[in-house]
Parts: structure tokens; sequence; C-alpha cells
């Protein structure tokens, strides 16, 4: 049949075979291998005699798949699989190469035979189907009856393929697509093929004994029965037809004795699946081992894990191979419909009203939310701004619980403060006595306004000698809004935050204006609320801070809020304690969550678990379609950018906390004009990371960092791709910087170079006062009077300079990288071990552009 050399030889070929001839490695994707024991009777041999065979066959580690089970085929009469045409001159790289365009001609011509076979199989019904199958079987375990659908050659063939490969576990583009999973797209089209057994690779599994890894090559030409039988399985396995599953799994259920040791079939279920599922996910649901689940996944070549993410089609195929009854859902039957489920007035009672302080900054908001509640947070905030919304709760002498909301104090925070009317009953607008009426002031009224919620108008710092009063309601008068004082319907309360003047009278004068609203909700149900701030903690994990809405929040609730999904593990209310539950219009802390969602989101108490994710899964797509079908590419936008002569100005936001992030966003927003737009490309909570710098790069855009530094691997990626960084603190910084910018008046460019970083070891008392830190210099050096910035996590926990520096009780000026050293910084005793130290000097350059 071949008129090439044929050689026999005892002699081992392989590159690496040491001990035992008659194994092979397997080698499947994802690193897993198997052995298995080949019997070889004879090995061919195409090399000319003298030639060393192995290196060359490149294409590597073989693929085998264990071959049939007991009893051992007898060796088939095998016809000579090799190629017919090698010419003896060829060398062994043409040679695999030929193979496996022989290889690949002879499979395509069989995977078209066997598809026009399989059209016609489809065609049969269920019952023949499990005939033939029962055939097969008979088929397969006569092995000395040649395989039904293939002619040896052609598995011959197909054996060089999967050697050449197979073995390098990349070559194939169908194995490629099927190890990024991609479920949504994959079809099972059947392809006939012979039926592979899986309970047999079990079986030969456990027989392995230490082998050696077999050279491909070899084991491909042994001609040996039991192993083109093998590599006849692992073809069929890449594309085997339902059908084909189906007959597998009956032949494992009967090998085993009707399955008896198979707890899945002691009990059916019936397995709601949406639109996606995770592979855990539907593994609960049918009361399944995740891991089976991704073992017969694997079986149907898809190589995902457990979390990841498979279509209807593909869970409804794993349902009914456990045998359960699937119920497939509707997208729109996930999303839970809040406005559909109104509480009937009977249930309804009274609740607090939430109120929003508003006003200019510096107008006294902070300053008033802390004399009403008896704290003192004004201190310490960067920049005097209020970062961070906060929210509380106070007991009034007239018993009347109010909470208070506090929004930030620039006009950055826009959005979140009109976020933040949308759960306020009332605003207090704050304007300072001595100050009048500013920009901010008017804003907060138009918002108020278009919010439709009731204002009450604080006068505050009424005990400066310089507060004219009346000058704010004349003044207000041009806004529209008339105060009582001026025979309005306004209420109008002169205060002082510093004093404490006139506190009384402003939740009196709440108190008032919420029985006229008559606040209503119900308690006693299952709890929506708002995400008024969401950050991840360091220590806690993803925390926000919500206002109930109605119903009561239970330790222990399941919930969705925006796209995550969680179990309450803790409320913690705004006095840092823990509590068991919260009611309506209570302001608390919800840990359990399993990820950070966004300012605004709602939380919506569900049933149970299940719900719970399926909705935030659903949300999740949602989210994701919308951004992708909303994502220009970078064509679009260059070509949007020609047509409308908008120049954008593109940025990356990273920011400490949630608040922060969307407060840069609106006020990056705030400051596009019709000429230049800011394009924020990204924008997230936590350290800047590798992708936000390859992002940044690609796009030539900055990245903001608020409050919050690149990780190490981000940072050689700065310096190597040269992407601007931008670090503020203090919003109205970042945004004034932005927008000279955008307008062209560049002041100097502020350079900051590093010269040196430092991990704090210990951190230890230095003087009265102070606390010095024991550092060890990573890189460069540390200087004495350099400017300093101390993080913790990426997070910048102060930023400073070095205020003395000393090794050895000496004062030095500086010390270089690998030695240890303690330091004093300026201004700061916020020092932890483990906090990083980065050293910089800055300099101002003159811009060109
Ligand atoms: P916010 O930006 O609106 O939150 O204003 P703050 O509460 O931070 O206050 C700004 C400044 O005004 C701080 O220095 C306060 O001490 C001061 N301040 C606030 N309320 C009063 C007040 O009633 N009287 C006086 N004299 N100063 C006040
Ligand atoms: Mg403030």
């Amino acid at each position: 049949m071949s008129d090439e050399p044929e050689k026999r030889t005892r002699k081992p070929l392989g590159l690496k075979r040491a001990v035992d001839a008659g194994e092979v490695k397997q080698t499947f994707s994802h690193g897993r291998t198997n052995k298995v024991a080949v019997e070889v009777k004879r090995r061919r041999k195409l090399t000319k005699p003298g030639e060393t065979p192995a290196p060359e066959a490149a294409p590597a580690p073989v693929v085998a798949e264990p071959p049939p089970p007991p009893p051992p085929p007898p060796p088939r009469a095998a016809p000579a699989p090799a190629p017919k045409r090698a010419p003896a001159s060829e060398t062994p790289q043409e040679r695999v190469k030929r193979l496996q365009l022989e290889a690949e001609e002879e499979r395509l011509k069989m995977a078209e035979e066997a598809r026009k076979r399989d059209d016609e199989k489809a065609r049969l019904a269920a019952e023949e189907e499990k005939k033939r199958a029962e055939d097969n079987r008979k088929a397969e375990d006569k092995a000395d009856e040649p395989a039904p659908a293939l002619p040896e050659t052609a598995v011959e063939a197909d054996a060089a393929v999967v050697e050449a490969e197979d073995g390098t576990s990349s070559g194939d583009p169908v194995l490629e697509k099927q190890d990024t999973p991609a479920p949504a797209a994959r079809k099972f089209t059947p392809v006939a093929r012979p039926e592979p057994k899986r309970p047999e690779k079990k079986k030969k599994k456990d027989d392995k004994g230490g082998a050696t890894p077999e050279v491909g090559k070899d084991k491909r030409r042994s001609g040996k029965l039991t192993v083109t039988k093998a590599l006849n399985e692992d073809e069929g396995r890449r594309a085997r037809s339902l059908a084909a599953l189906k007959r597998a799994r009956e032949k494992e259920r009967r090998m085993q004795g009707g399955g008896s040791s198979k707890p899945r079939e002691k009990q059916i279920r019936d397995v709601i699946v949406p639109e996606a599922i995770t592979v855990g996910e539907l593994a609960k649901r049918m009361g399944e081992k995740g891991a089976d689940l991704v073992k017969e996944l694997f079986n149907l070549d898809m190589m995902v894990t457990v979390n990841q993410t498979i279509d209807a089609d593909t869970a409804e195929l794993l349902v009914e191979q456990f045998g359960h009854n699937i119920e497939r859902v509707s997208a729109d039957d996930v999303e839970i419909k809040v406005e559909q489920d109104v509480d009937p007035e009977e249930t309804l009672k009274e609740r607090p009203p939430v109120v929003t302080i508003m006003g200019h900054v510096d107008h006294g908001k902070t300053s008033l939310l802390d004399a009403l509640r008896g704290a003192n947070v004004t201190k310490g905030e960067a920049g005097g701004i209020t970062q961070h919304i906060g929210s509380y709760q106070i007991t009034a002498k007239n018993k009347q619980v109010i909470t208070f909301l506090d929004t930030p104090g620039h006009a950055a925070f826009t959005e979140m403060r009109q976020r933040g009317a949308n759960v306020t009953d009332i605003v207090v607008l704050v304007v300072a006595a001595d100050d009048g009426i500013m920009p901010q002031t008017i804003e907060a009224i138009n918002h108020t306004k278009a919010a439709g919620v009731p204002l009450i108008v604080a006068i505050n710092k009424m005990d400066k000698p310089e507060a004219n009063p009346d000058n704010i309601r004349n003044r207000l008068l041009e806004h529209e809004v008339i105060v009582e004082k001026m025979s309005g319907d306004v209420q109008d309360v002169e205060v002082s935050a510093k004093t404490g003047d006139g506190l009384d009278a402003l939740i009196e004068a709440i108190t008032l204006q919420a029985q006229l609203l008559e606040l209503k909700a119900r308690p006693d149900r299952d709890a929506d609320a708002t995400v008024i701030e969401a950050q991840l903690d360091k220590g806690r994990g993803p925390v926000a801070t919500v206002l109930i809405t109605r119903g009561t929040l239970k330790r222990g609730d399941t919930f969705v809020v925006g796209t995550q999904s969680g179990r309450v593990r803790a409320i913690i209310n705004d006095a840092g304690k823990q509590i068991k539950e919260a009611g309506p219009s209570m302001p608390v802390e919800v840990l359990g969550l399993g990820g950070v969602p966004s300012a605004g989101d709602q939380l919506t108490v569900v049933e149970n678990e299940q719900r719970a994710r399926e909705v935030a899964q659903y949300r999740r797509e949602k989210a994701t379609e919308k951004r992708t079908a909303l994502a220009p590419t970078n064509f679009d936008t260059m070509f949007n950018n020609l047509a409308s002569n908008v120049i954008e100005w593109p940025v990356l936001v990273k920011a400490d906390v949630q608040g922060s992030v969307e407060a840069i966003v609106n006020a990056l927003h705030n400051i596009s004009t019709d000429d230049i737009k800011v394009r924020v490309l990204h924008a997230g909570v936590g350290a800047i990371t590798e992708s936000d710098v390859t992002l940044a790069a690609a796009s030539n855009a900055p990245i903001i960092g608020f409050n919050v530094r690149p990780n190490a691997k981000a940072r050689d990626l700065v310096k190597r791709d040269g992407v601007r960084m931008m670090y503020y603190d203090v919003i109205y910084h970042l945004t004034e910087e932005v927008a000279k910018e955008m307008a062209g008046e560049l002041g100097p460019e502020r350079i900051e170079t590093v010269v040196g970083r430092a991990e704090v070891k210990e951190v230890f008392k230095s003087g009265k006062r102070d606390k010095a830190a024991g550092l060890l210099v990573l890189e460069g050096v540390i200087r004495k009077g350099l400017f300093a910035r101390l993080t913790r996590e990426d997070v910048i926990v102060s930023a400073t300079t070095i205020a003395s520096l000393r090794r050895f009780k000496d004062d030095v000026d500086e010390v270089r990288s690998g030695l240890e050293c303690g330091v004093v910084l300026q201004d700061t005793n916020d020092i932890k071990p483990g906090d990083s130290l980065e050293v910089f000097e800055v300099e101002l350059r003159e811009r060109t552009l």
C-alpha cells in the first residue's frame, strides 16, 4: 500500500520517551495531561535509515485519547496509514507539513460526509436515535469490526492532524475558539463521528502509572488500532453531536448498572434558566456539582470555569444531560418591577423627613449639620470641601426624627445634589448672612425647584456683626424665592451654626414642613433603598451608604443593588453602631455587597439569592450591551470630531471612592464647552491599574488620580508609555486646572520626578507629639526636604514633605536604596507599617504646545 520505505523497529524513537514505549501522554488544553497505555505491536518508521527521526517533528507533544475499553480490539489489519506519496528525499519538516495537508484534506472530506449523514440523522425520531445508539455501542464493543463512520486511513490522517495541531494546543482554530469561551456563539452542529466513550477514559486514567511522554510521530505510525481509535475518539470529541452525547451518557449509565451511584439521578429538578447563567449558578439550581458541569462542558469542548457565563442553549443541554427539567425565562421576566409594587394605603406609616442641606461653598452647610448633630467634622477635610456625602439622623427635642443628607459644597457636585434631591423631601438652603446669594445658591434653588421639593431658607452666620439677613431675603426675591417675612410661603430661619442660635427654630420649621407633606412609607415589608454613596473599604469590602425608602432592611436579607447582588452581612447606623434592622428614611451603611454599586442605584430586597444573582446578572448584561452600543470606536470618534470640529479632551479618572468619581466626572462634563469636550474614557474606584494605563496610552489621554496612585505594575507602564498623570486631592484644583488647560490658558506645567521609594517598616514616637517612621529605602534615594506622598494600598494618605531624616540617630541629608532610615513627615502622624512612601521633586516648566 505504501511505497515508502517502511521500517519496523523495536528501538524507541521518541524524543523523551524513556521508560515504556507503550505509554502515551495526552496533552489537553489548559495544561492537563493524561497518560495512556498503548500496546504497541509494530512501529513503522517513515524516516530513512540513519536519519534522526524525532526532533524535527516539531509540532510536538502528543495528544491521544485513551484506547477503547476492554476487550481490547485485536489489532486490525490496519491499512497502511501513511501518506501515499512520500518521497524518500523529503525532509522531516516537509513531511510533517505534507502529512498535515493530507490529513486536513482527508478530514474535510470526512467532515463533509459526516455532515451529510447527520442531516439525515437529524430527521430521525428520538427512538430511532436510541436504537442507533444501541447499534453504535454494539459496534464499538465488537472492536474487531471497523468503526462505522471512518475508514482507517482517515483515522490515521486525523491522527496526524491531531498530533500536529493539538500538540501545540493552539494550531487548531476550532480548538482555539473554544478555549476562549464564547458560549453564545456556539452551535451544537451535529457532526457524526464514531462514538467516544467517557467511562472507559476514566478507567484508563486510573490504570496509569508513571510514564514518559511519547513522541507523537512514533505513536501515529504505530498503526496500532487502539491508538487510532483513541485519536479518533479525540477527533469525535471536538465536534460531538448532541445525539452522540446522549448516547454516550446512556451508555455510561448502563455500564454503571443504572447509575445507582450517581446522586444526580435521585432528584429531578425544574431548573429555571435565564438567557445567560454562570456554570456555578446553574450547578446550584440543578443540585449538581459545579465541577461535574465543567467536566461535561469540557466534553463538549467548552473550556469554561465555574464562574463563567454560558448561554441558555448550552445550559439547556446540560440540564437535559443531567436529567432535569428545564424552564426557560425571558429577559424581561428577570427585572424587578418596582413601579408595579405599590403598597396599599392602609399599610403606610409616617416616616421621618429626609432633608438635604444645600448652599454655596463655605456658607456653613457642614457646620450646620454638625451643630444639629453635635459633632464636628469640618476640620481636616482636604480643601475644606465635603468630599463624600455623609448622612445622619437626629432626634430633635420635639421628638421629631429627621434624616439629613450632606451634599458636597461645590458646583462640581451638581448631579449628586440632584440625586440627593430625588430622595429628598425638604431642602434647607443655607445662605451666609454676611455673604449673600452666590452662584451655587442659585443653582441649589433651581435644582430644588426642578425637583419640586419644598425649600426652607436658613440664613446662617447670624453671629457675625456684618450679618444682613434682610438683604438675603430681598435678593432671594430675584430668584422667585419669597420667604414668609416677605409675605411669601417659604419658611426662613435665622441661625448660627457657630453659636447654635436658631437651630431649634430650624428644626421646628422642618417638622412643620414634614407634617404638611404627610410623609409615609410601609415599614413591614422587604426593603427598598437608594444608594447615597458607595466605596470599596480596605477591610470590609464594598460598602454602600443607603437610605431606606420603604420597608425594613434586615441582617441576612438578600438583595440586588444596581448590577450587584448581595446579602446583608451587617447594618451600621450613622453612629457607627451595628444594628439588626433599619426602617424607612434611615441612612445606614450596608455590608455584604458583591461589588461597589453607584450612587443613585436602587437596592431591592429579593426573595432569595438565586433571584438576586439573576437580576444582577441580567442588569450587568444590559449594561454591557449599552456600553458596547455606545462606545464609539476610535475611528468613529475621529470622524465625529472631524465632522463637527469638536475637540475632545480624553481622560481617565480614578478616585478613592465612588462619590468622588462621579463628582469628578460631572465636574469635567460641566467644564466642557461647545468647542472642546471632555471625554471620560473610563472612570472607577481604586488604584490606577495596568489596564488604566494601557487604555490611557492607547488613547493618548492623561489619567486623573484623585487620592489614588498607580500600583507597582502600572507605574512601570506609566514610565514606559509616558502616560501623563494628574494627581489631585481637591476637586476644584482639578477642575480649575483642566478648565485652564482646555481654554488654552496653560500655566507652567508641574512636573513631578519620583526620586525614591521606601516602605514603612515600623512607626515610633518622636518627641512629644510626632511620630517617626522606620523606613527601608527600596528605590532611589530619600532626601530631606523633598516632597513625599504616603500611600496605603495605593490610596494616598497624605501629601507632605520630609521634615527630618536620620540614620542611626544622626541627621543625614539623604539615604540610598537598600538602607534603613528614620523619617519624620511634615504635618502628619498618620503612618502605619506597610505604608509606602514616594519621594519626588517638583519642577515648574513653561508649557510648549
Ligand atoms: P460648607 O462649605 O458650606 O460646608 O461650609 P462649612 O461648614 O465648611 O463652613 C465654612 C466656614 O464657615 C467654616 O470656617 C466655619 O467655621 C464657618 N462657619 C460656618 N457656620 C458659621 C456660623 O454660623 N458663624 C460663623 N461665624 N462662622 C461659621
Ligand atoms: Mg462642607
